[in-house]
């Protein structure tokens, strides 16, 4: 039988090993960036709030005019079978829409490509690992670049747009942090690769509201406050209030709540995680396997 523990691909209908997965160089997906995808987790073998991905990955092709030949519940469909044929019970699972080739020789024209479908799976993911989530993470604010306007690359699409993302992980990585986060060009805080920022006012959490990714872990964090009562700010955060935080952190559907102990070479919650983030971490674990947010995986 085929290894598919390191990983599983569904393309064109065929569950395949990861390592053979690949698409054409001609598609736009690769010569234009020209994807809308998302990335639902895998935990403890379900998927998590599974119909909140869906719904945002259905309005990104909506979005995009991506127009490919499965439906939502065919999706829904290759997700389950491709990560029951994988056996992994945590992972990391996209699912991806590509504009595709164009067949018209010459064409310039988004409406002649062939737009497909293809999703992957690989062992769950945590944007900065588990023992560094644990005593808190470091990220740098990327000087030499700024967010992509939103106007120029709708945020809320997720997207492989990550010229600007690639630059501030090279400034952070060669200054010895763990990740970036981007400014706007107005000099609010915006988001960084793959998570969702949070600044914390004794009981008030405040994140941006616009030039970002809605993320679903960042629901989950708005769903989560709300249920201890605290208060909650969806607006820009501009970054001399940041500065004034007791805590900050960030989320992901790669790990959660990451608490974030230093930004640039300003300490936060005395060096180690602040108790709100240190909660809301807990509560994100125990919340991934609640039922009622739970999608089992038909295993064989
Ligand atoms: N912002 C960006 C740019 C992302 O790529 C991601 C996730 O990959 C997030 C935020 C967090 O979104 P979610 O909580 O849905 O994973």
């Amino acid at each position: 039988m085929t290894d598919l523990s390191k990983g599983a691909a569904w393309i064109n209908g065929r569950i395949i090993p990861i390592a053979d997965a690949s698409i054409p160089v001609t598609d736009w997906g690769v010569t234009h960036s020209d994807i809308g995808y998302d990335v639902v987790p895998v935990w403890k073998g379900a998927f998590f709030r599974l119909e909140d991905y869906l719904d945002r990955f259905m309005a990104s092709l909506k979005a995009l005019r991506m127009e490919i030949p499965q439906d939502r519940s065919a999706i829904r469909t290759a997700l389950a079978e491709m990560v029951a044929a994988s056996g992994l019970q945590n992972a990391y699972v996209a699912m991806v829409a590509a504009r595709g080739r164009n067949p018209v020789p010459g064409s310039r024209d988004p409406r002649d490509c062939d737009n497909h479908f293809y999703a992957w799976c690989v062992p769950y993911v945590h944007i900065v690992k588990p023992e560094i989530a644990q005593t808190g993470t470091s990220v740098w604010i990327a000087k030499t670049v700024r967010r992509i306007p939103q106007d120029s690359v709708n945020p809320r699409v997720k997207n492989y747009h990550w010229g600007d993302f690639t630059s501030g992980l090279f400034e952070a990585k060669d200054r010895g942090f763990e990740t970036t986060m981007l400014l706007d060009h107005d000099g609010n805080v915006t988001e960084g690769p793959g998570f969702n920022v949070f600044a914390v006012f004794g009981d008030r959490i405040v994140t941006s509201d616009h030039g970002v990714l809605h993320g679903i872990t960042r629901q989950t964090v708005l769903d989560m406050a709300a249920a201890r009562g605290m208060g909650i700010e969806t607006r820009a955060l501009p970054l001399e209030e940041f500065w004034q935080a007791d805590e900050v952190f960030l989320s992901s559907s790669g790990g959660g709540v990451i608490p974030v102990t230093k930004v640039d070479d300003r300490h936060f919650s005395n060096g180690a995680p602040g108790p709100v983030a240190r909660h809301l971490r807990a509560d994100y674990f125990e919340w991934l396997d609640r039922d009622a947010l739970c999608t089992p995986v038909p295993y064989p």
